[in-house]
């Protein structure tokens, strides 16, 4: 079994474009912080993980359910494996990351400029029924509540 990021997180800086570092998150156990200026609208990082067709992404346990990306209808990356960091960057109702598809890979871009130092985050968009789990994001339009994909 391949060790889960939570446990063991890392950067990968092939897919890594600005300078970023893990640390401890307020928000959530890791998270991902600037270290140096962003500009808005950027390439920040890309999301990768392991690539499962519908089918196997349906067969992945619920340990991996944070970390399922899709791509389209019927590709889904797993960030637990092989996974760029970007599956560490927590969820915020007020996010200063929004996710791209572009030709089969996702891409992180910056929604403003960001400063050293500030947590990256990104709206997960979970919509449909299934787990539904508190925010702690702590923005002023935080939702409350997290509903994860099923
Ligand atoms: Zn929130």
């Amino acid at each position: 079994m391949p060790i889960l990021p939570v446990e063991r997180p890392h950067l990968d800086p092939r897919f890594v474009c600005y300078q970023v570092e893990i640390r401890k998150s307020v928000i959530h156990r890791f998270g991902v912080y600037a270290k140096q200026r962003i500009p808005a609208n950027r390439k920040v990082i890309e999301y990768t993980g392991e690539r499962l067709n519908r089918r196997q992404a349906k067969a992945r346990g619920d340990k991996h359910m944070t970390y399922l990306f899709s791509v389209d209808d019927y590709w889904t990356l797993d960030g637990a494996v092989g996974g760029s960091g970007a599956e560490i960057i927590n969820h915020s109702c007020e996010p200063n990351l929004i996710s791209r598809v572009m030709k089969g890979h996702i891409l992180y871009m910056s929604l403003r400029p960001i400063k050293p130092g500030e947590e990256l985050t990104v709206d997960y968009n979970f919509t449909k029924n299934g787990d539904r789990t508190p925010c702690s994001c702590g923005s002023k339009n935080c939702r409350g509540i997290l509903e994860k994909n099923r």
